[in-house]
């Protein structure tokens, strides 16, 4: 149970990083040098606790952050 970011979608923002309670989320390079933001499948727990996603309320790109 995990959340994913499209990257795609992504503005590179780094909104999402600051308020993900469980430090969820990295700032990572793919292999052509561009910036990605990733989840890990292991760490994120949908804010179960919290109720919603704090990274996809955050997030200011609708679809930008789904359920993996
Ligand atoms: S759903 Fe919650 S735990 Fe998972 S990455 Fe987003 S803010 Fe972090
Ligand atoms: S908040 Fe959304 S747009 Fe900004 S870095 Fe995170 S996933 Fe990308």
């Amino acid at each position: 149970m995990a959340m994913k970011i499209i990257n795609d979608e992504c503005l590179k923002c780094g909104a999402c990083v600051m308020v993900c309670p469980r430090e969820a989320i990295t700032e990572e390079t793919d292999g052509d040098g561009e910036t990605i933001y990733v989840i890990s499948a292991e760490t994120c727990t949908e804010c179960k606790e919290e109720g919603e996603p704090q990274c996809r309320e955050e997030c200011p790109v609708p679809e930008c952050i789904v359920k993996a």
